[in-house]
């Protein structure tokens, strides 16, 4: 701070500082991502917005450090000794925004204050003309109250802050021919309808192919192969069929019925009582068979180096698997001698298999393709089920307690485990020695009968408005409870006051019990 000239937009007494912002990945990046993809036989990432979102969850620090992920900041607290954000220092928005970028950060160059209505809708229309010229997606910009002052009277709602205003752009729309439907099936089984369109020129890029979703939303929207449709891309790049422009039908549109056949592996398909997918549901099916390897080999899976895309749709073309399982007893020779493989090859993926079983376990969970279950419910199943003897026996009950996991996802869990095909995949890679015990166990529960506090470690963080930090610590150790200062596996609960920053965050990963000053209180009172 002493090196600040007159001037400077930092408040001299300010030594620790915590920003926040946006993350984002540029278009150039991730279009050169896809081609290193594309290369490597791995499927291309749908859009930025996911990529980056999936990209923030990676587990491997160096992969995400190669995905060259951006960041614009606009938010700048000043840490207090104890790493917590203190008071405010800015008198308004754009003093706060000065300072970023005179710490050297990433601010939004197109920031603009406005002093009437007419200014901010000359400058949204301004953005608009800018907005294809950009190495990001925009859909809208956000208007905010810039003196400190007149965001305090504003106020907050329970969900956002009053004083700030998302201002979305009309998604962009086209018109075309649908030529042809045709049918994919994802590694769940579920067949999603694709509609093939004549190539039209579509928010700056060449569409050919729209989702369709489901059967019922084609349905409803009486979509029939040969008809005028209108497109529309919203935030995301895969397009979507809107409507359909029904005068201008000639008669010989047709409609595509429901599949009765598998696409790719033609056995009977099957839809359940109140879903409106409709599945291929031969475990052994190409399609979901080549999908279900996929994830299992995937970077947040078991990272398999040596497995690509194109190798799996030979292993599965050629009969080699029936399942993940399966992966882990090729033959080095049957291997050596596919077309293009060699010893070398085969020795690299022999020895990528046998690094699996050392892989997080939340990783292998992933990987396992529970229908519901992503990356951050794997990562919540990990914490609370150190066996996969213990996810087996739970059920959607127990599953509901624990953070993030609703009734459908719980019902999902129990489901897989209870089937036919879960039960065979868990017996098979527990051959293969797949789930090895971790060596890092879950805090004991607590006692029971013995109430909410005894025997448990909390940590503090944030702000608590209605006691002090030391008041609260004392009231916890009253209860039995322990306080500690840092989260780990080891914390039974976090509480969470306001401005909450790293330790909250912290918690959510290790899918901690996380209480608001609100259900502290609360429990405080209870055992008072
Ligand atoms: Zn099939």
């Amino acid at each position: 701070p002493e090196k600040l000239g007159r001037g400077s937009a930092i408040p001299r007494d300010v030594t620790a500082w915590e920003a926040r912002g946006e993350v984002y990945l540029g278009l150039t990046r991730f279009a050169a991502l896809n081609v290193q993809r594309q290369e490597a036989g791995l499927e291309s990432l749908a859009n930025p917005r996911n990529a980056t979102a999936g990209t923030l969850k990676t587990i491997d620090s160096n992969e995400v450090a190669r995905r060259g992920l951006s960041v614009f900041l606009y938010q700048l607290f000043p840490l207090d000794a104890d790493d917590q954000p203190g008071d405010d220092v800015f008198s308004d928005h754009r003093g706060e925004l000065a300072a970023l970028a005179e710490l050297g950060l990433p601010v939004n160059p197109f920031l603009e204050v406005a002093d009437s209505a007419d200014g901010i809708i000359r400058h949204l229309e301004k953005l608009q003309q800018l907005r294809d010229g950009l190495d990001y997606q925009i859909d809208g910009a956000v208007i905010k109250v810039d003196s400190r002052r007149g965001q305090q009277a504003l106020a907050s709602t329970a969900k956002a802050p009053r004083w700030g205003l998302a201002f979305k752009y009309a998604a962009e729309e086209a018109e075309t021919c649908l030529r042809e439907i045709t049918l994919q099936v994802g590694r769940t089984g579920v067949i999603t309808p694709v509609a093939e369109l004549d190539p039209v020129l579509l928010a700056g890029s060449t569409v050919s192919r729209a989702t369709l979703h489901n059967w019922e939303e084609m349905e409803r929207k009486d979509i029939r192969r040969g008809d005028r449709v209108v497109v529309v891309k919203g935030g995301d790049i895969i397009p979507k069929v809107l409507r359909v422009i029904t005068a201008a039908r000639t008669g010989d549109e047709t409609r595509i019925p429901r599949p009765r056949q598998c696409p790719v592996c033609h056995e009977r398909t099957s839809q359940q009582e109140g879903e409106v997918a409709v599945r291929c549901v031969n475990p052994l099916c190409p399609a979901v068979l080549s999908g279900r390897l996929r994830l299992f080999a995937s970077r947040d899976a078991c990272d398999i180096d040596g497995l690509g895309g194109r190798s799996i749709d030979m292993f599965v073309a050629e009969e080699l698997v029936a399942g993940p399982a399966d992966l882990f007893r090729l033959p080095r020779a049957t291997l050596a001698a596919l077309p293009g493989w060699g010893e070398k090859s085969a020795d690299r993926l022999l020895a990528g298999l046998a690094r699996v079983p050392d892989r997080p376990w939340e990783a292998r969970i992933f990987a396992l393709g529970i229908p519901q279950v992503g990356v951050n419910t794997a990562r919540t199943l990990a914490t609370h089920h150190a066996s996969v003897a213990s996810m087996v026996a739970t059920t959607a009950e127990d599953l509901a307690d624990l953070p993030d996991i609703g009734p459908v996802v719980g019902a999902a869990i129990e489901a897989f485990f209870a089937s036919d095909g879960g039960q065979h995949l868990v017996a098979q890679l527990s051959k293969v020695g797949f789930f090895q015990e971790r060596e890092e166990q879950p805090p004991p529960p607590a006692r029971e009968g013995e109430g909410w506090f005894a025997g448990r470690t909390f940590v503090l963080t944030g702000t608590l408005e209605g006691m002090t930090r030391s008041d609260a610590k004392r009231a916890i150790e009253k209860r039995g409870g322990k306080v500690s200062g840092s989260v780990s596996r080891r914390t039974h609960v976090v509480v969470a006051g306001a401005r909450a920053g790293g330790k909250l965050d912290k918690a959510r990963k290790l899918g901690l019990e996380i209480a608001d000053e609100e259900a502290f209180a609360a429990r405080l009172a209870e055992e008072g």
